[in-house]
């Protein structure tokens, strides 16, 4: 089953069914068994230890490669997990990475750690001007985060992709925000995508994982090699887990994407907020405040909204990254992108937009003539 045959909501909403050889069930089988039986000496059934190769593993690795159009899929044991799969799997001591300073913050602390450790150098890159100016230096690696969390500025896939193999540097993208449903970076020309999973693919904020998708042999075979080798595999039941998530992923996004265009319109017009960051597509929102100090009240307030650090699932969330996902970026490299004191990121759920949208309204309730 390919891409150009099927839709995407068709590829998603049959994942798993026609897996299972043994009875035909619909619903992908979980295999815990670590183990598995050799037929004879020197045979293999293609599963003989789990973290090698596990077949309810392999039913989402190969989703995630038919959906992002990869050659090869990885499932891992989180978002961070991916991140270091790629990152270690790929690079060489020494080597140099281009990437962005509006980037997940444990993405830069995981990259800043590294760069302590003397592995690698990274190069953070404000604007796409930036990003083309450091390619030209010939780095190793281009690792961009397409919309930016948490300011939603979105970079040009295709042309850093081409600026970048010119140099003979890999491309990766990390896709959580978007998912394959509204972007491919690999059919943009990008090398690797991974995903946090335990975001929009998982969708219900019950599973932690991450996947990759990758294309080019060298890639794909040093990737495979990392991860049998370090073992961040993904458990059987976490597969499974994402597996259901992303069967409804299509429909879920839909009313996330409505729910984020109907508080963008809400945000807009209320007295009370200076700024609101959407980048018109997907579920995810920022905006912020005119005055730092009413967050802490508002956030009390909320009623359908909670005050939690994470995205992509069904239910809505509200960050404040300030102290929360971006608290380990220093506070003068977060001021020069935007990331202030004032800015709080909204990850849309798939309840009621109207409620939504009055539950903003009554916790950001402060008088017009405060502002005006
Ligand atoms: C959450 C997140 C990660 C890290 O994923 P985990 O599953 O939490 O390890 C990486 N990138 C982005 C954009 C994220 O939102």
């Amino acid at each position: 089953m390919t891409m150009t045959e099927r839709h995407i909501e068709t590829l998603l909403a049959q994942i798993g069914n026609r897996s299972d050889k043994a009875y035909g069930a619909i619903n992908t089988p979980l295999y815990f068994s670590t183990a598995y039986k050799h037929p004879g000496l020197g045979e293999s059934t293609g599963y003989d230890y789990t973290r090698t190769a596990n077949p309810t593993r392999d039913v989402l690795q190969e989703a995630i490669a038919v959906l992002e159009y990869g050659e090869q899929g990885f499932a891992t044991s989180s978002g961070m997990a991916a991140i270091q799969l790629v990152i270690e799997g790929l690079l060489s001591h020494g080597d140099t990475v281009v990437t962005l300073q509006d980037l997940y913050g444990g993405s830069y602390r995981y990259f800043h750690h590294m760069e302590e450790k003397g592995f690698c150098n990274f190069t953070y890159c404000l604007t796409e001007d930036e990003v083309y100016a450091e390619i030209e230096k010939g780095p190793k690696l281009v690792f961009i985060e397409t919309p930016t969390n948490p300011m939603m500025v979105e970079f040009d896939i295709a042309e850093i992709s081409k600026r970048a193999h010119v140099v003979g540097a890999v491309v990766v993208v990390d896709n959580t925000f978007y998912t394959p449903l509204i972007q491919r970076p690999l059919e943009e020309g990008a090398d690797v995508v991974i995903h946090s999973a335990t975001k929009y693919i998982g969708g219900h904020n019950d599973v932690l994982g991450g996947l990759v998708a990758s294309k080019g042999q060298d890639i794909n075979e040093k990737l495979a090699f990392q991860l049998n080798t370090t073992g961040a595999t993904l458990d059987p039941f976490a597969c499974w887990l994402i597996v259901r998530g992303l069967k409804t992923l299509a429909v879920r996004l839909q009313q996330h994407e409505k729910n984020a265009k109907a508080l963008v319109e809400a945000l807009e017009n209320h007295p009370a907020i200076e700024k609101v960051y959407y980048s018109g597509r997907g579920g995810m929102v920022s905006f912020a405040v005119k005055d730092a100090g009413i967050i802490r009240d508002a956030l009390n307030s909320l009623k359908i909204f909670t005050f939690a650090e994470s995205l992509g699932g069904v239910e809505s969330l509200i960050t404040y990254p300030e102290t929360q996902t971006h608290a380990d970026i220093p506070t003068e490299l977060r001021a020069q992108y935007g990331l202030t004191d004032k800015v709080l990121r909204i990850s849309t759920g798939i309840e009621n937009s109207d409620d939504l949208v009055a539950d903003i309204n009554q916790a950001f309730n402060v008088k017009k003539s405060d502002y005006l």
